[in-house]
C-alpha cells in the first residue's frame, strides 16, 4: 500500500501541449527540411534552394518556385492541422500529396522563429509573414502581426531561425553542427536523385559553391552520378519489376519511365498479390562496385521511407555476389496502390506499411539476383572470347 497522495491531474495548457507535439515531428534540422522539401514538392516546385547556417540550427531557409500560397490563407498557416491537402477521411486512402496532417509549418513555429515570403502567379508582389507559437507575429517590436507587403518571385521562402530555442535539451542533445549538416545534405541528396527532374541546391549561409546541385530535367542515373560520383554509375544495372500489364492503375499521371527490358517477364501468376497492381523501379551496383556500409535508398510512393526487413533481403542478394564486408549502393522506387499503403502509422511518415510486402520484396530480389547472374555470365563470356 501506498502512502503517497496523488497528484491533482490539470490540462497541460496549449502552448506546452503544442511543444510537445512538435518535438514528435522535429526531431532535428534534418527532419525539419524533409518536411520543408515536401511541401515544395507539394506545391509543384521545378527548383528548391536550400541555404543553411550551424547545421541548420540557427538558419534553415529554402526557397521554392512553386505555386506560393494565397494571402487569406496566412493568418492560419501556422496553426496546427490546417491544411489545403486533406478533407476527409476518405482521402486518405488516395492522398497523392506528401502533406496531409497539416503539422509541419505550425510544429516548426513552436520550437523555433518561422517567417514566410510568398506569392501566387496572381499576386502583383510578395507577402512576408511571421510566426510563433501557431500565430502571426510582429516582425519587429513595434510593428503589427499582419502579413507585409514584400519583394520577391513567385514561389515561396520558407525561413527557421534558432530551432529549438525554447527546448534546451532537444538542443543540446544534438551534437554538432557539421553532423546535423551531414544529415541535411543527406536528405537533399536522396530527395534530389527522386526528384531527379527538379534541380536543388544546397549550400551553407555566404558559401559561393553549394555542396549539392542538380540541373532540372536529369534522369535518376544521371542524378545518382552527380551526387555519388562517376564509379558507381559506370557500375549501376537497372530493373523495373510488376505486373507490366497494370501499372497504368498504380500511378494513373506516370512520370516513370519503366524500361520494358528482356528482364521482365511480364505478368505471371505471382504478381497477382492481393495488394493489386504495384510496380518497382531499381537501380542498383553490380558486383565491381564496393562500398564499406549498405546505401539503401527506398521510397515508397514517393516517400522516403525506411525497412529493415527490405534492406535486409537487397542485402542478402549480394551475399554471393559481393566479397565479405563489400556492400552495394540500391535505389529501390517502389508503387502500390495507395489503398494499400497506410502512411499514417506516424506523425513523421517515416514508417509505412503495405500489403504483401514478403511476396513484393521476393519479386524484386529475385529480378536482380536475375540481372547480376546475366552479367557475371556475360563478363566471364568477354573474358574468355
Ligand atoms: P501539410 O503539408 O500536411 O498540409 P504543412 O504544415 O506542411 O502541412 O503545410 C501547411 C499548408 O501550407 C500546406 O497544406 C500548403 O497549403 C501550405 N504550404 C506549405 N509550404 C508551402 C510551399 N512551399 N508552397 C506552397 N504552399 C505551402
Ligand atoms: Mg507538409
Amino acid at each position: 500500500e501506498s502512502n503517497v497522495e496523488p497528484r491533482p491531474i490539470k490540462r497541460l495548457n496549449e502552448t506546452l501541449i503544442n511543444r510537445i507535439a512538435a518535438g514528435e515531428i522535429i526531431h532535428r534540422p534534418a527532419s525539419a527540411l524533409k518536411e520543408l522539401i515536401e511541401n515544395c514538392l507539394d506545391a509543384g516546385s521545378t527548383s528548391i534552394k536550400i541555404t543553411v547556417k550551424d547545421g541548420g540550427l540557427k538558419l534553415l531557409q529554402i526557397q521554392d518556385n512553386g505555386h506560393g500560397i494565397r494571402k487569406a490563407d496566412l493568418p492560419i498557416l501556422a496553426e496546427r492541422f490546417t491544411t489545403s491537402k486533406l478533407s476527409s477521411f476518405s482521402d486518405l486512402s488516395r492522398i497523392a500529396t506528401y502533406g496531409f496532417r497539416g503539422e509541419a509549418l505550425a510544429s516548426m513555429s513552436h520550437v523555433a522563429k518561422l517567417s514566410v515570403t510568398t506569392k501566387t502567379k496572381k499576386d502583383g508582389h510578395a507577402w512576408k509573414a511571421t510566426y510563433s507559437d501557431g500565430m502571426l507575429v510582429p516582425a519587429k517590436p513595434g510593428q503589427t502581426a499582419d502579413p507585409k507587403p514584400s519583394a520577391g518571385n513567385d514561389g515561396t521562402i520558407i525561413t527557421i531561425e534558432d530551432l529549438f530555442y525554447n527546448t534546451p535539451t532537444r538542443l543540446s542533445a544534438l551534437r554538432s553542427s557539421s553532423e546535423e549538416y551531414a544529415r541535411i545534405l543527406d536528405v537533399v541528396t536522396k530527395y534530389a536523385i527522386h526528384n531527379s527532374k527538379v534541380s536543388f541546391q544546397c549550400k551553407k549561409a555566404g558559401s559561393a559553391s553549394p555542396e549539392v546541385t542538380t540541373p532540372p530535367n536529369a534522369t535518376i542515373p544521371q542524378a545518382i552520378k552527380l551526387l555519388y560520383g562517376h564509379t558507381i554509375a559506370n557500375d549501376l544495372l537497372h530493373v523495373a519489376v510488376g505486373p507490366s500489364a497494370t501499372t497504368s492503375e498504380v500511378e494513373p499521371d506516370d512520370s516513370m519511365d519503366v524500361d520494358e527490358d528482356e528482364d521482365d517477364d511480364g505478368p505471371s501468376a505471382e504478381d497477382n498479390v492481393k495488394s493489386g497492381p504495384w510496380k518497382a523501379e531499381v537501380h542498383f551496383t553490380n558486383a565491381n562496385y564496393q562500398a564499406k556500409k549498405t546505401n539503401f535508398l527506398l521510397f515508397i510512393n514517393h516517400r522516403l521511407v525506411e525497412s529493415s526487413r527490405m534492406k535486409r533481403a537487397v542485402e542478402a542478394v549480394y551475399v554471393s555476389i559481393l566479397p565479405k564486408g563489400a556492400s552495394p549502393f540500391v535505389y529501390l522506387s517502389l508503387h502500390v496502390h495507395p489503398k494499400n499503403l497506410d502512411v499514417n502509422v506516424h506523425p513523421t511518415k517515416r514508417e509505412v506499411h503495405f500489403l504483401d510486402e514478403d511476396t513484393i520484396t521476393e519479386r524484386i530480389c529475385s529480378a536482380m539476383q536475375a540481372t547480376l547472374a546475366k552479367q557475371a555470365t556475360s563478363r566471364t563470356f568477354e573474358t574468355q572470347t
